[in-house]
């Protein structure tokens, strides 16, 4: 059967291949920039999102007609893909010509089959643009007040087409958007919006008109939730199910493996994670319970060691200030390890997560995009001021001493801050702009690891000597807890596990503290397949460089490796496989 499939494939491919000489390497390049071109007006806000600020003013509706004319849009440039042979193209030519079909590829999957727009009500949140229009470096003050006008004077119509299309509403995106598109109406009535029409004695009427859309959309969104708790109108399953979880998965990840493989794999790590654990716990126990008899059970012993050592942590009022501590050390025992190249031109702002984007993860990076290289990267860090003591506490002891310096690795250096700084200076604008989750994600876990390898661990400006095992312990369990958001999602969205059996997961297998595993259940209901792409993309890139490090042998150099692994932007692993050494 699957003979016979491949051999119809390669016929059909024979007859389309023959048909007439296809075009080269010369027009491909032509071929893209037409492209991005048109996909910035077909996509207005990606457009602003990325720092390409021509289409600030406009807000596109979203209903019927355009979710057509996005189908029309990728079905034309899908026809003219075609007239291109794949495999003449250059290697880079070729990864773009794979980022592009697959982005194509997808739009009819999220139109007619994913169709969030029916379930999403989150997904009509346009804090985060608002936010980008008024970062436009090339435009006065004056003119960026234009483009908010124009783009506000729509949001009455936007909200109308959005009311029509929740036709079929989760109740946990219902709440996240109730919860976000707060922080958007309060940025316009009290916020950063408001404030930037005042500095420039704008007239406020279009931030008027568009706080009242955003309110009725609340209210609207308010009265859905209350006939979905009554039981008036039935929820729509968050759980997105394993056909369409698999099709997402091939898209968004694109990795080599399938999502049931990389759950396998997630399960076999965190078997050799516990166990590597198990060793480091047995190890520190006298050190942390004196005078306590050994715990018998595994986890349970792994667990009481871990709670001992996660008392140490920063103060709930120095938090924010801690993670600034740690940045330019980290940066520069890069710089002295010789690991990857640094940019010190570009500075890292450190602030509390903006109203907008609260709700989701901890801490995260906001990066400039391809056209606006200049703008500051930010480290978002969620705000602990409304959190009850209790919260406070648990938060505190998760990013206690040791996994606070893993977070920042992650997060800014050499985790996403430093590959985004790489990312921007690829050649390729495409792979730049279809940046692929797995990648990042697997870079900053990649990142992790490659630290600890190289001696993190016994960073003497932060961690004293003796604390390597507490370290290499707050490693592990930050490293299990990527391995464990691929079980986890699979699990939520292919097998229907309960909450109770998450929590479980989370809690006692991975030892993550309360809070950590209820936010991020929260989050698994509200995402798919994103949480698949750390472990995805640590797997696959770790692997990798196994791979390169034997076949160089001892002409492997760690830093040429990195920087090259990153010059690519971040498009697929197993795209880079193709273009790595060339
Ligand atoms: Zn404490
Ligand atoms: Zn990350």
């Amino acid at each position: 059967m699957r003979k016979l499939f491949l051999i119809l494939i390669l016929i059909i491919f024979q007859l389309t291949s023959c048909q007439k000489t296809k075009k080269g390497n010369a027009d491909f390049e032509k071929f893209k920039l037409r492209l991005v071109e048109d996909m910035w007006k077909q996509y207005p806000n990606w457009a602003t999102g990325v720092g390409y600020h021509k289409y600030d003013s406009v807000l596109p509706i979203p209903d019927e007609a355009r979710r057509t004319s996005d189908l029309v849009f990728a079905n034309r440039y899908l026809d003219s893909l075609n007239q291109y042979n794949v495999d003449s193209l250059s290697p880079m030519n070729k990864t773009d010509y794979l980022l592009i079909k697959n982005m194509l590829e997808g739009t009819d999957f999220s139109v007619n089959e994913y169709k969030s727009y029916e379930w999403d009500a989150s997904s009509y949140n346009f804090g985060g643009t608002l936010f980008e229009i008024t970062q436009n470096k090339e435009a006065k003050p004056l003119d960026i007040i234009v483009n908010l006008n124009k783009f506000l004077a729509k949001t009455p119509v936007y909200f109308e087409a959005a009311k029509k299309n929740l036709t079929n509403p989760t109740l946990e995106h219902t709440d996240l958007a109730i919860q976000q598109l707060t922080g958007t109406a309060d940025m316009l009535q009290y916020g950063e919006i408001r404030e930037f029409y005042l500095r420039e004695k704008a007239d406020t009427a279009a931030l008027g008109t568009s706080i009242k859309a955003i309110q009725s959309f609340i209210a609207h969104l308010e009265g859905l939730k209350k006939e979905m708790e009554s039981g008036k109108r039935k929820a729509k399953d968050f759980r997105l199910g394993k056909v369409l979880f698999h099709k997402k998965f091939n898209l968004d990840i694109a990795s080599s493996y399938t999502a049931e493989e990389m759950y396998d794999h997630a399960m076999d790590r965190k078997s050799s994670l516990q166990k590597e654990m198990h060793v480091i716990a047995t190890r520190l126990w006298d050190k942390y319970l004196p005078n306590t008899p050994l715990e018998k059970d595994s986890l349970l012993r792994i667990k009481l060691v871990i709670d001992k050592v996660a008392l140490s942590h920063a103060k709930r009022e120095e938090f924010q200030a801690e993670i600034e501590r740690q940045i330019p050390i980290l940066s520069k025992f890069i710089i002295d390890k010789d690991l990857v190249t640094m940019d010190p031109t570009k500075p890292l702002v450190v602030r509390k997560e903006p109203a907008w984007m609260a709700g989701v993860a901890g801490a995260s990076i906001s990066s400039p995009g391809p056209y606006a290289k200049n703008a500051n990267t930010y480290y978002n860090v969620g705000s602990l001021a409304f959190y009850a003591p209790e919260a406070a506490e648990s938060f505190l002891r998760e990013y206690n001493q040791f996994t606070l310096q893993i977070l920042n690795i992650h997060e800014a250096v050499p985790g996403h801050y430093v590959q985004l700084i790489h990312a921007n200076k690829s050649p390729s604008l495409i792979q730049n702009l279809l940046q692929n989750g797995a990648f990042i994600e697997g870079w900053a876990l990649y990142a992790e690891r490659m630290m600890m390898e190289e001696g993190w661990d016994k960073n003497t400006s932060i961690n004293k000597t003796e604390m390597s095992d507490e370290m290499w312990l707050m490693y592990y369990k930050f490293h299990l807890r990527g391995v464990c958001n691929t079980i986890l999602d699979y699990s939520i969205h292919c097998r229907n596990v309960s909450e109770k059996d998450a929590m479980h997961l989370m809690q006692v297998e991975a030892f993550q503290e309360k809070s950590e595993a209820e936010g991020k259940w929260r989050r698994a209901k509200l995402t798919q397949v994103q949480l698949c792409s750390y472990f995805t993309g640590f797997f696959e890139i770790y692997n990798f460089r196994e791979e390169i490090k034997k076949k160089q042998g001892t002409q492997f150099n760690l830093k040429r490796f990195n920087d090259q692994l990153l010059s690519f932007g971040a498009p697929p692993v197993k795209y880079i496989r193709e273009m790595f050494g060339r």
